[in-house]
Order: C-alpha cells, then structure tokens, then sequence
C-alpha cells in the first residue's frame, strides 16, 4: 500500500513532515506557509496549501483543498478512515469542514493561540451536540511548524532586515506566473515533494 520506497508503516512525523513541504509551497506563492496532507491507509490521497489571496477564495486554507481534492479522489463527499494533518491548529471553518467530512483523525502541528478550534480559542471537535467524533491530536512538529510561520511574519514585518527570507509581496489582481513568485525563498525546494510525500489515485 505505501506509494514510498519503503515498507515500514509511516507515523505521523513522516505525514507531518509532507504537511510541512505543501506549507512551503504555499510559501513560494506569497501565502501565509499552511499545508496539509490527508491519509486513507498510509496513502497520500491529497494534499492541499494555503491559497486565499492568490486564488482570490477566502475559503482556500490548506485544509479545506485537501479536503476537495480527496473528496474527488474517493468519489465520496465522506471522508471515512481518513486523518488530516496540518501544520497549523485548524479554524473553525477547517474544523466544522473536517467534521462534516467525517474525517476519523486530525493530526495538527503548531496551536494557534488567536483562532485556533481545536482548544485555543474554542474546540470545534468537543461540541456534544455533533454526531461525528474527530480524534484530534496537537503538537506533532510544533516547533518547525510553528518556527516556519514566525519566519514567515517576521520577514514580512522587516523584509530589508531579514536575508535568510524575502517573501515576494503579489499586488491584488496580479496574475502569478511561473517565476514571479518563490523565487525568493530560502527554505527549501518550493513545490518538491519529499520522496514518499506523493499523492496517488484511489481506485
Ligand atoms: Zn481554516
């Protein structure tokens, strides 16, 4: 069933980590880093980034176009047997979504302490009127999750004084063309995926 090289089951670390890649490529495309990966068996099925401002969609977060897309993957508006995880504590949108999808597992890595649902400033997943349960677990990655945001806004904030990271600013309305966006970052190899970090069709 594994779409790597190995055979060894992948833990959450190793989805996490595909997380991780899909925020750095909503990174090269000026979006706040946001990424995330969902898992039916130990297959990726899809994967989603951050993409608001570029695609023009106040909807668009990492967590709802993975949701899309395994929707399509599955043939399935229900996404049984499946865990989600993402870089950042989902919003309440993601989290009242990853319910109504019927995802089994959330698997987040840093807490967002200004809207997060799942505990910060409300928890989504714990209302007892919901039919659905959502085994949530926080905290896989926090510290590169969280440090690969705090980089983000802190270039952001002080473009000029930062080296390590320019974050290309797109004017609203811009086309993104190849090359005009994530030419800039530093981080890693925007739009690479890991070996193993591959989605595959559903049959
Ligand atoms: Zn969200």
């Amino acid at each position: 069933m594994s779409s790597g090289s190995g055979t060894a089951p992948r833990s959450d670390v190793d989805f996490m980590r595909c997380a991780l890649e899909r925020a750095v490529q909503a990174q090269a495309n000026a979006e706040v880093p946001v990424g995330a990966v969902l898992v039916h068996g130990d297959a990726i099925i899809a994967v989603g980034s951050n993409s608001p401002i570029t695609s023009h969609d106040p909807t668009a977060h990492a967590e709802i176009a993975a949701l899309r897309a395994a929707g399509r993957a599955l043939g399935n508006y229900r996404l049984n047997d499946t865990t989600l995880y993402v870089t950042l504590e989902p919003c309440i949108m993601c989290a009242s979504a990853i319910v109504h999808a019927r995802v089994r597992r959330l698997v987040f890595g840093a807490w967002d302490t200004r809207a997060g649902a799942a505990g910060s400033i409300i928890d989504v997943f714990a209302l007892p009127s919901l039919n659905h349960r959502v085994d949530v677990f926080g905290g896989v990655l926090s510290e590169e999750c969280a440090a690969q945001l705090e980089r983000f806004f802190a270039a952001r904030r002080a473009p000029r004084d930062r080296g390590y990271l320019r974050v290309p600013v797109v004017p609203a309305g811009a086309a993104t063309t190849a090359g005009a966006v994530g030419v800039a970052t530093t981080v890693g190899p925007a739009g690479a995926l890991g070996a193993g970090c591959h989605s595959r069709s559903v049959k």
